[in-house]
C-alpha cells in the first residue's frame, strides 16, 4: 500500500516537472491577442466594415467591429469575456520563445501576440506583426516546422 502511493506520488512529480518544463517555453504576454476573427458582440467578421475596434481588458485584447458595439460589450461584460476564454481553449499555443518573423528571443514586456486561424504567433515587435500579415500563408509552414521540433 504504501509503495502504491509512493509511485503515484513520483508520477505526480514527473508530471508536475513536465507542465513546469512546458510552461517556460511560453513568454508571458503583456496583452493576450484577441482570440478570434469576428466581433465578441455582434459576431461580423472583422474588418468587413473597416478597421477593428480595438480594446484591452485586465490583460486581455478585445476586438469589436464597431465602437457602437462598445455599449453591448460593457453591458455584459462578464458574459463577453466567458466567450474570449473559451475561444482561448481552442487556439493553438504558439510554441516557441522565439519571434516568429525575425527568429529573435521574445521579451515579455514587448512581444505582441496575434492569433490567426486558430493558432497564436507571438512576435518581437509590431513591425513583425506588419511583416507577418504581408504573407500568413508563410508563416503558417513556419509554425507547422516549429511545431514539429
Ligand atoms: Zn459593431
Ligand atoms: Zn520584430
Amino acid at each position: 500500500m504504501k509503495l502504491a502511493s509512493l509511485s503515484v506520488l513520483a508520477a505526480l512529480a514527473a508530471a508536475f516537472a513536465t507542465t513546469a518544463l512546458a510552461a517556460d517555453k511560453k513568454i508571458q504576454l503583456k496583452t493576450k491577442p484577441y482570440p478570434m476573427d469576428t466581433c465578441l458582440v455582434s459576431g461580423e467578421k472583422l474588418g468587413s466594415m473597416g478597421d477593428a475596434y480595438v480594446l484591452v481588458e485586465g490583460d486581455q485584447e478585445i476586438q469589436l467591429c464597431c465602437k457602437s458595439c462598445l455599449k453591448d460589450f460593457n453591458k455584459d461584460k462578464k458574459a463577453n469575456l466567458t466567450k474570449v476564454t473559451d475561444a482561448w481553449k481552442k487556439v493553438k499555443a504558439y510554441p516557441a520563445t522565439t519571434c516568429i518573423v525575425s527568429g529573435e528571443a521574445l521579451d515579455a514586456k514587448q512581444a505582441v501576440g496575434v492569433v490567426q486561424d486558430g493558432s497564436e504567433y507571438q512576435f518581437c515587435c509590431k513591425d513583425c506583426v506588419k511583416e507577418f500579415k504581408k504573407d500568413t500563408a508563410k508563416f503558417a509552414k513556419k509554425l507547422a516546422e516549429i511545431s514539429k521540433k
